[in-house]
């Protein structure tokens, strides 16, 4: 309803602009403030690893000298059958082999068989393994891969990377420990934290995902190479080349490592 204090309504051509457009007007006339200068981007952080300058390690070169060294390099997880192999790889995420060769003994004395761990209490199995860490979701785990393993596969641990992957707490990394270790087969390189850790340090990957580190150390390493050579890297990375402090004064790889520290 119309406003009857308000006087006669003024010509459209007459009406005063809005605020709004008056305001844009004055800011399109002002003076553009002076834009403080822009600082150059700074450069990034350079990566922990390998010296860019130096070239990588020679693959070859550098597989024979860990070879020489560690001529029985072998996976350290205690094992008889395929089965136990990978209950022990997925009890040794974020564990120690050590540890995990202490508490598979009592497992097994336990659950002789697939079937059995496949019925076992999930309370009975978080006890057992509770020295290695992540009890619950490591129990929840090795239960359900022993169910899929009886239901999916007549009890028999399955020998592909498809059919392994679909098992619960099986990933890539665990498929390849069963398959290169329980089966001799090589379908991939293992990638677990020393493997990533002395590829880069070596120069041989710029990648940080396991798998695209994996894809190129395929690239790098004959396919008959692939288990071993994540067992030399794994012996090398524990004795000689840690995390923390890198024992570059001793190692074998010190002349053709562009990340030495010597
Ligand atoms: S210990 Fe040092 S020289 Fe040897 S691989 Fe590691 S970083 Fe390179």
């Amino acid at each position: 309803m119309a406003n009857k204090k308000q006087g006669p309504r003024q010509p459209l051509s007459q009406r005063r602009p809005k605020v709004v457009a008056v305001k844009k007007a004055a800011v399109a006339r002002a003076k553009p403030l002076k834009q403080p200068a822009r600082k150059p981007a700074a450069k990034p952080a350079p990566k922990l690893g390998a010296k860019r300058s130096l070239p990588p390690a020679n693959p070859t070169l550098l597989y024979d000298r860990l070879l020489a060294l560690y001529p029985d390099a072998h996976c350290e997880l205690d094992f008889r059958t395929p089965f136990e192999l990978l209950v022990a790889t997925i009890l040794s995420a974020q564990c120690t082999d050590k540890r995990v060769n202490m508490v598979t003994p009592v497992l097994f004395a336990r659950y002789s068989t697939v079937e059995a761990l496949a019925a076992a209490r999930q309370e009975d199995v978080e006890e057992i393994i509770k020295s290695t860490g992540f009890f619950r979701n490591k129990a929840k785990s090795i239960i359900g891969m022993a169910n899929a393993v009886v239901e999916r596969h007549a009890g028999e641990v399955p020998s592909t990377l498809a059919e392994l992957v679909t098992l619960p707490g099986v990933g890539r990394k665990t498929a390849n420990v069963i398959l290169g270790n329980a089966f001799n087969i090589n379908e991939g390189v293992v990638v677990d934290t020393h493997v990533g850790r002395l590829a880069t340090r070596l120069g041989l990957t710029r990648q940080t995902d396991p798998v695209k580190v994996e894809q190129e150390m395929m690239g790098l390493f004959p396919r008959d190479r692939w288990t071993m050579l994540a067992h030399l890297l794994i012996f090398h990375g524990r004795r000689v080349c840690d995390a923390k402090v890198p024992r570059c004064g001793e190692c074998t790889l010190a002349d053709v490592c562009p990340s030495r520290r010597v």
